[in-house]
């Protein structure tokens, strides 16, 4: 199985600020593309666009293909789960909508503390072991977000996890949050092979500061700069499959460019990527990947992820009147980031672990006057 996956959480859109106006037939040629050039591994889950992405993934893949000439994941929607009854639920509504019998990997969503304890307390792992038993689960294992001694805990108690789906690129590896090196030595440990999501940090990372971005093409001028981010997972040894959550079929023609035959990084390539990461990390004011998990819940209806996208902008180059531009117009339909009431309902749900309330009120001192 070659290690690139196709990442169904950022389908390409026929209007870019409604989630759910999946462009079907842009996605139906990606799917083609990416089968025809060898790659097999798509990857979608409960929550993504809205619950669409499945519907579309059937759509474009699972109604135009040979069920055997890919692998499909799915993932349970932890975060949802009120009793056992639940699982099953969930689970059947995913096959049918996804239109399969079975998936070949299937993972519990986004295992933290909160999510963990809830799956134990909900018997998740007990239904997953009897979905594998009755032939609807290839292999089952679990995406991760949250300090590694979790990952360490959830492994040793859960040894018949068979993989791991963690966060890892070069801005997190040594990132005193998220911790992505140290999560991965432990997955070694358990002899867990990985999977990795977020390569490019929700996109961050094929846009980086001119600074860094000279460093990448003074070695490479013929390469992307999001390619030394999908590189720099990919050359782990333990990790089987790097997901890449393409929108557009330029991305993915780019993405396949290195990832038909990968190169794995020499040193002077990491040492580039460490000087880059320092360069970076100077920069990012909100590091947040555009995940959306917060806005689910959030009384106020705030679109935060947009919001901190402007803030970054504003910090990384200059305040300009389209900023103001595009915030007036999302107030046209969602709250304030200065109506925020400071529930933190969204920080719970953040797997970046960001201190939402305090960034908003940033956010809301540049624009809300
Ligand atoms: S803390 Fe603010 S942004 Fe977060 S959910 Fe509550 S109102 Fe929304
Ligand atoms: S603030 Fe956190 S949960 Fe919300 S979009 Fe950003 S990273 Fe995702």
């Amino acid at each position: 199985m070659k290690k690139l996956g196709f990442g169904l959480m950022r389908l390409p859109l026929t209007n870019e600020e409604d989630q759910t106006s999946i462009n079907q037939e842009l996605l139906n040629q990606m799917v083609d593309y990416f089968l025809a050039q060898g790659f097999t591994y798509f990857d979608t889950a409960y929550r993504y666009h809205k619950g669409l992405s499945e519907l579309a993934t059937r759509k474009a893949l699972v109604e135009r293909h040979p069920r055997e000439s890919y692998q499909l994941a799915d993932k349970m929607p932890t975060f949802f789960v009120t009793k056992h009854e639940d699982y099953e639920r969930f689970f059947n509504e995913q096959l049918e909508k996804c239109g399969v019998s079975y998936f070949d990997y299937y993972l519990l969503h986004t295992l933290g503390v909160k999510n963990y304890a809830n799956t134990l307390e909900h018997g998740g792992f007990e239904f997953i072991d009897k979905m594998k038993k009755e032939g609807k689960i290839r292999h089952a294992g679990f995406s991760f977000h949250d300090k590694a001694e979790v990952l360490d805990r959830i492994l040793t108690e859960h040894p018949e996890m068979e993989f791991v789906q963690l966060q890892i690129n070069y801005i997190d590896w040594e990132h005193e949050t998220i911790e992505s090196r140290k999560c991965y030595e432990l997955a070694v440990k358990h002899q867990k092979p990985i999977i990795v999501m977020e390569p490019v940090k929700g996109g961050a990372l094929a846009n980086v500061p001119e600074e860094a971005e000279k460093l990448f093409k003074a070695y490479h001028p013929e390469m992307s700069v999001a390619s030394w981010a999908v590189r720099f997972a990919a050359s782990l040894d333990h990790v089987f499959m790097v997901l890449s959550g393409m929108s557009d079929l330029e991305q993915m023609v780019d993405n396949i460019s290195y990832m038909q035959d990968i190169v794995p990084l020499n040193e002077d390539e990491k040492a580039i990527i460490d000087q880059a990461a320092q360069i970076i990390n100077s920069s990012i004011a909100i590091p947040c990947t555009a995940c959306g998990y917060c806005v689910e819940g959030c009384p106020q209806k705030i679109a935060i992820p947009d919001y901190f996208a402007l803030y970054n902008n504003v910090k990384r180059f200059r305040l300009v009147p389209a900023h103001r531009t595009y915030y007036s117009n999302f107030i046209e339909n969602y709250g304030k980031a200065g109506d925020c009431i400071g529930c933190k309902q969204c920080e719970e749900h953040c797997p970046q672990h960001l201190k939402i309330v305090e960034n908003l009120q940033e956010v809301s001192r540049i624009f809300d006057r």
